[in-house]
């Protein structure tokens, strides 16, 4: 019994499982909230127009117009939470009651009371199976038939002939049986689409999250790199004026693994790999192009600022402390940049500054190492030394 009443409220899927697909399925509710009121305002509206030119009744008129004003209200409210992206549940239950109400009121109206004819039970049934647009609870869907039921057959009962309630309210039984029914599978469904749809993006996402990062530092690998450059080569952003183009080499890395390990060398590179990402903050972009290489991307507005990237990127290297006993140059593990710096617009490819930034490298390493080398078409060559080096 447990287990029925379990699935019937989840639809069968877990409960965790079954949240996280009705909070992604709220939009098409929404959507369907608009599109179905649109649909009533514009037959309330034409029925308005018929009994205030031919009959010059104005209460029949009046009714229709404020069912289709009543519409358009909903529908605006929704269209309005369409535009936020966290709509709150309850507010959207709400819109679907209003909405249901609106129309339920309107079916009684015309279906009923005015006219209390055998087919008008027809259209009520019509109307007890509109709820199979919405993806909602099962017992919110339930108490909506049958409170739409309700308000039918009470409202027949009082006002039709015997003969023609009892047709009404068989008619309404089985409508509404078959639209519990129904809602239940087509809801099921498309939960189960839906979960299909979100687990395959999860598994997309994932998959090119792995194609475009380095394993072993977690920075982004080579293949995104040249994508990146190549992207901020073609858009430069106008904002700023310059583009820096920076590669990176660990100092004596070698001497560092015969010395500590390979194992120890690889925690060097994820140290390292972790502290260049955190140069995100400034807006440089990081990625391991090869063994113990690194390439950053970065825009300026104002060359003088690119020393102080330099220096901070230093001293974040530095405060890593890594012991490296073999180096030649500190007691700490440190890196050689060379840095090539563009004007935006200018029209170099990836390859040639590419080539441009390693042969500034290649300068710091025949400098003295632990330097960064600073270089570009419009600027003249200048070494950068940390100060406490
Ligand atoms: P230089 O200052 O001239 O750059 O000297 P170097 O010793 O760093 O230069 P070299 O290019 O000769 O050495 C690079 C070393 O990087 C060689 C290789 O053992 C090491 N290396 C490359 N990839 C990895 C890796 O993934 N893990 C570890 N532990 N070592 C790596
Ligand atoms: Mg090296
Ligand atoms: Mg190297």
């Amino acid at each position: 019994m447990r287990k029925f009443i379990y699935s019937w409220r989840f639809y069968s899927f877990g409960r965790e499982q079954y949240q996280e697909c009705m909070n992604n399925v709220f939009n098409n509710n929404l959507l369907n909230i608009r599109h179905a009121n649109t649909i009533v305002a514009i037959f309330a509206a034409c029925f308005a127009f018929f009994p205030m030119v031919f009959e010059q009744d104005i209460f029949k008129s009046g009714i229709y117009l404020g069912v289709a004003f009543i519409a358009i209200l909903i529908s605006f409210y929704a269209n309005y939470l369409m535009q936020l992206i966290n709509v709150k549940k309850r507010v959207i239950y709400i819109l679907i009651t209003l909405f249901y109400a609106n129309v339920m009121l309107f079916g009684s109206y015309i279906d009923v009371w005015s006219n209390p004819g055998k087919s008008a039970g027809l259209f009520s049934c019509l109307l007890i199976c509109a709820l199979l647009m919405y993806v909602n609870p099962p017992q919110f869907n339930l108490w909506l038939t049958l409170s739409g039921m309700g308000v039918f057959v009470v409202s027949a009962v009082i006002i039709k002939n015997y003969d023609i309630w009892i047709y009404d309210i068989a008619n309404i039984f089985v409508a509404g049986s078959l639209s519990i029914y129904f809602n239940w599978h087509i809801t099921r469904l498309r939960m189960g689409l839906e979960i299909s749809a979100t687990k395959l993006e999860e598994e997309r996402n994932k998959y090119v999250d792995q194609s475009i990062t380095d394993e072993l530092t977690q920075l982004r690998n080579r293949r995104d790199f040249m994508q990146t450059f190549q992207r901020y080569l073609s858009n430069y952003r106008t904002s700023d004026d310059w583009l820096c183009v920076a590669l990176a080499d660990i100092d004596f890395f070698k001497f560092f693994n015969d010395h500590y390990g390979h194992p120890k060398g690889d925690e060097c590179l994820r140290g390292i790999g972790a502290a260049l990402n955190s140069l995100s903050s400034l807006g440089v972009y990081a990625a391991r192009v090869g063994g113990e290489e690194f390439a950053l991307l970065w825009f300026e507005k104002d060359v003088s600022h690119i020393e102080k990237v330099i220096l901070h990127w230093k001293e974040t290297i530095r405060n890593l402390k890594i012991l490296h006993e073999k180096s030649k140059v500190s007691e700490y593990v440190t890196m050689s940049i060379g840095v090539y710096v563009v004007r935006c617009g200018s029209s170099h490819d990836t390859q040639g500054l590419y080539d441009l930034a390693d042969k500034a490298l290649y300068t710091a390493k025949g400098s003295g190492r632990n330097c960064a080398i600073v270089v570009g078409d419009e600027i003249k060559q200048y070494k950068i030394t940390p100060k406490d080096e």
